[in-house]
């Protein structure tokens, strides 16, 4: 080993280790985020293209953690659903924004609707919808104020189960939305069977856009597909100005994009709404 020196291949098994120690820390230290107070629900406005106004938000989790720091939801949420911590976290942004919404509504604001992601394994515990419309009921929220986001692998899996829970769902007036659509591997088919009500454009589709290329083509198919079919088709991603006037050219209903907000806390989300409608009332 001493002369184990430069020019010779020591193959470490270091990367695959922290990765592993990562998750388990991750794991370990979400499991009381909870209780300790460390979650926190964003909110990032959607812009409706024609009315040029804020008609919804979408909550989005956030997790500050005293040993880890700021986790990104890209880092914990596949985490949460391999150890069902999903369960109780989704309960929890689900009773959170329903309840922001509500005081908006309170304030005045009673048009905004409010976007939830749900995982596939939320939808398939046998008491989910029931946890919807409790916790709407609670929040004293009419049901055509939410909407549900779910991708489309959630359709592939357990198609007959999650069908019939969406179409009760839909049947109590709540939307669901197609979150990263155009990034899947499902058939487009079960556009025709499934109850939804709103197409979200993959932002990597949204990224590239110009007129012309391959993802223009797309977009400008699923726009139509949307409108053809009566769903609302929002972009997701949206930073730059020219991507909005391409939408707004191609007839997109709404977007959502770091170009109009990031995702913020509920105060500031709140403030910035009420100066926004000042300012579109004058
Ligand atoms: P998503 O549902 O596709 O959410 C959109 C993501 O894009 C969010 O990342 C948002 O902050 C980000 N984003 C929005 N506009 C822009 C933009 O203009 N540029 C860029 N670069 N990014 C933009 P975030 O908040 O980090 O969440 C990542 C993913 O984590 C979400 O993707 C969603 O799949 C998941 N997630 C977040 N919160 C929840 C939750 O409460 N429940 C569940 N099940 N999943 C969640
Ligand atoms: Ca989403
Ligand atoms: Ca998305
Ligand atoms: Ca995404």
């Amino acid at each position: 080993a001493k002369d184990a020196g430069k020019g010779q291949i020591i193959v470490f098994d270091q990367p695959l280790n922290d990765t592993f120690t990562e998750r388990m820390n991750i794991e370990k230290q979400l499991y009381n985020a909870l209780e300790n107070d460390e979650l926190e629900v964003f909110y990032q406005p959607q812009i409706d293209l024609t009315q040029n106004r804020v008609t919804g938000l979408e909550a989005l989790m956030r997790w500050n953690n005293p040993k880890l720091g700021k986790v990104p939801p890209d880092k914990f949420i596949k985490i949460a659903e391999d150890s069902h911590l999903i369960i109780p976290l989704g309960a929890w942004v689900l009773r959170t924004a329903c309840a922001f919404l509500k005081s908006l509504h309170e304030q005045g604001l009673s048009h905004l609707t409010m976007s939830v992601n749900i995982s596939m394994l939320q939808l398939l515990q046998s008491d989910f919808n029931e946890l919807v419309l409790d916790t709407l009921q609670a929040s004293g929220l009419d049901p055509e104020y939410l909407e549900l986001e779910i991708t489309e692998s959630v359709l592939v899996e357990s198609y007959e189960y999650v069908s019939s829970k969406l179409t009760e769902l839909r049947a109590h007036n709540i939307k669901i939305a197609l979150d990263d659509f155009g990034t899947g591997y499902s058939s487009l088919s079960y556009l025709t069977h499934m109850p939804i009500s709103t197409l979200k454009i993959d932002k990597s589709f949204i990224d590239s856009i110009r007129t012309g290329t391959h993802q223009a083509v797309l977009v400008e198919q699923i726009i139509m597909i949307g409108k053809r079919m009566n769903m609302c088709v929002i972009a997701e991603g949206v930073e730059r100005t020219v991507q909005l006037d391409y939408l707004q050219e191609q007839g997109c209903d709404k977007i959502q994009g770091y170009l109009f907000s990031k995702p913020q806390a509920a105060q500031s989300v709140k403030e910035l709404l009420t100066e926004w409608e000042k300012v579109s009332s004058l």
